[in-house]
């Protein structure tokens, strides 16, 4: 799965959303996320962010954004 990172913060584009074929983007407090169940790991969005803050969860590091894009994610 993707997740989204604190690039992401305050970012007022939405150009991921626009191109993620499954619309698995949700609101956070003050960044977007992605829920990890719904997102087909598809790399669409990637490229997309003009901040750079999507990232494949398999890079390292990533623990915390891991656990925070879940968390709001499933808000919803
Ligand atoms: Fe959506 Fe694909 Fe990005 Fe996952 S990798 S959030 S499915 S565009």
């Amino acid at each position: 799965t993707y997740v989204v990172t604190d690039n992401c913060i305050a970012c007022k584009y939405t150009d991921c959303v626009e191109v993620c074929p499954v619309d698995c983007f949700y609101e956070g407090e003050n960044m977007l996320v992605i829920h990890p169940d719904e997102c087909i790991d598809c790399g669409v969005c990637e490229p997309e962010c003009p901040a750079d803050a999507i990232r494949p969860d398999t890079e390292p590091d990533l623990d915390h954004w891991v656990t925070f894009n879940r968390k709001y994610a499933e808000l919803w």
